[in-house]
């Protein structure tokens, strides 16, 4: 029975989603061994370090990926970095297939002047910060201001909107790094303007998450009801279904009266940023009013943007605008690419389900015959990488280290401390 070797590179929902429908893909006939490679200590993408804290319920899509891990024929290499650890040539030597499935972990940049003074900061800055990754343990956030501004209309923005603004003792009881929760609960953040470059009949919010804007507790979230009729109207009668509930749910946020909470979210719409300004550090942002020459600006110490992503690249993989080079997911003989990697930072998690699923149904066609040439474990010392049962040993820690203070899990942020649990 042909056995067939597979490496993923990434071990984020794209790259669980590829190992699952390899797994599915099994027969009496067709067997695969999958090896994921990742360059973080811990396993699961975006799902432990992009997910808001305060949406618990996302994140159970691990319990799904824990599941294809323990499933067989599957090895996790945590820690291991292709490029410093293992090249891309190697693996594809020693692999029947490569898959990649690294993300996009760039922030798009405005390309506007003060784009690079303190205080201005991209999403993939920010939420990585708050999720405790190690990359960003040491990141500094000023949040000694009191307004901040958040460029972009999508849900990247509105989670950092919302964890700007919220009552920061909410996240208490939810698994935010330790660190952002003191800053947050230090910030002196009272006003969020979330900025949108056009209308909100074209924001790329989404309607569950613009509903749940009313039910937060401690904070005003304001829409200028005006701008949402005019969005109706712009809209007309042949209007999108998700175009309408995300209206309809705007406009009930426009209709809420302000109440009289220390902190407010408040939406912008059709203001283009123009520039960011300040002697040192940000000071204020200056806006076109989109489709006319009228200026403003607003005076705030922090502005984050949330304006999509691009894929960082890896030395050997071609990439152009942010994304691999592919066909419908083909890279190159045996090389492979899934998720955001391949089509861009778009579509929810489960979205990489049946992406995956079409790239690696290409895969099993274009399969040869059994290399058999060795695979990574072969190159790498054994105390060098994090394996699953070492992961295992890291989660099992930090549900414990959670549990007395009603949270799903504490996380441990450094390489070093969650190498060391790993060992232990
Ligand atoms: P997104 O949904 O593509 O939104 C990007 C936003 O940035 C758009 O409003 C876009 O406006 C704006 N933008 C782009 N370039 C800009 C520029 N130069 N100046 C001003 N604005 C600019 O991306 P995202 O928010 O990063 O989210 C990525 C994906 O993850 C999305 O599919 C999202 O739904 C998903 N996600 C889901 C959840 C959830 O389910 N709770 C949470 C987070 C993320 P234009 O439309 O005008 O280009």
């Amino acid at each position: 029975m042909p056995q067939y070797k597979v490496a993923i590179v990434g071990a984020g929902p794209a790259g669980y989603f590829a190992a699952q429908a390899l797994q599915n893909l099994q027969s009496d006939e067709l067997q695969f061994t999958i090896d994921v490679v990742e360059r973080l200590p811990t396993p699961w993408g975006l799902v432990r370090s992009g997910v808001a804290p305060d949406h618990p319920k996302i994140k159970t899509v691990a319990k799904v990926f824990e599941k294809v891990a323990t499933a067989g024929n599957f090895r996790l290499f945590g820690g291991i970095e292709l490029g410093t650890d293992i090249s891309i040539e190697q693996l594809k030597e020693m692999y029947d297939a490569v898959v990649i499935a690294t993300g996009s972990a760039l922030g798009k940049k405005l390309g506007i002047a003060g784009e690079d003074l303190p205080g201005s900061i991209s999403a993939a800055e920010f939420v990585p910060w708050y999720n405790a990754h190690p990359d960003f343990a040491d990141f500094n956030v000023d949040l000694s201001c009191s307004t901040a501004v958040v460029i972009g209309a999508g849900n990247v923005a509105m989670d950092v909107a919302r964890m700007l603004a919220l009552e920061p003792s909410e996240l208490d009881s939810t698994d935010t790094a330790d660190h952002a929760i003191a800053a947050l609960k230090a910030s002196s953040i009272r006003e969020v303007v979330i900025s949108a470059r056009r209308g909100p009949e074209h924001a790329a919010f989404t309607s569950p998450e613009l509903r749940e804007l009313p039910k937060l507790e401690h904070t005003n979230v304001l829409m200028a009801k005006t701008d949402i009729e005019s969005a109706i109207e712009r809209a007309g009668s042949e209007i999108e279904k998700d175009t309408k509930s995300n209206l309809d749910a705007m406009l009930l946020i426009s209709e809420k009266a302000a109440t009289g909470h220390d902190r407010t979210m408040r939406f912008q719409f059709l203001s283009t940023p123009i520039e960011i300004k300040g002697v040192d550090k940000v000071e204020e942002v200056v806006f076109q009013k989109t489709g006319s020459d009228e200026k403003f600006s607003i005076k705030c110490g922090l502005v984050i943007t949330a304006i999509g992503y691009e894929a960082a690249s890896i030395p050997g993989v071609p990439y152009e605008r942010g994304k691999v080079v592919n066909n419908e997911g083909r890279v190159s003989e045996n090389l492979y690419v899934v998720g955001w990697a391949k089509r861009g930072p778009s579509g929810v998690i489960g979205t990489n389900k049946s992406d995956a699923a079409d790239v690696m149904k290409l895969l099993v066609e274009d399969l040869k015959e059994a290399k058999n040439s060795g695979d990574i474990s072969e190159i790498l010392p054994a105390n060098k990488f994090v394996s699953q049962a070492n992961w295992e040993a890291i989660n099992a820690a930090e549900i414990a280290a959670g549990e007395p203070l009603g949270k799903p899990r504490r996380k441990f942020v450094s390489r070093e401390e969650l190498h060391q649990i790993a060992r232990n």
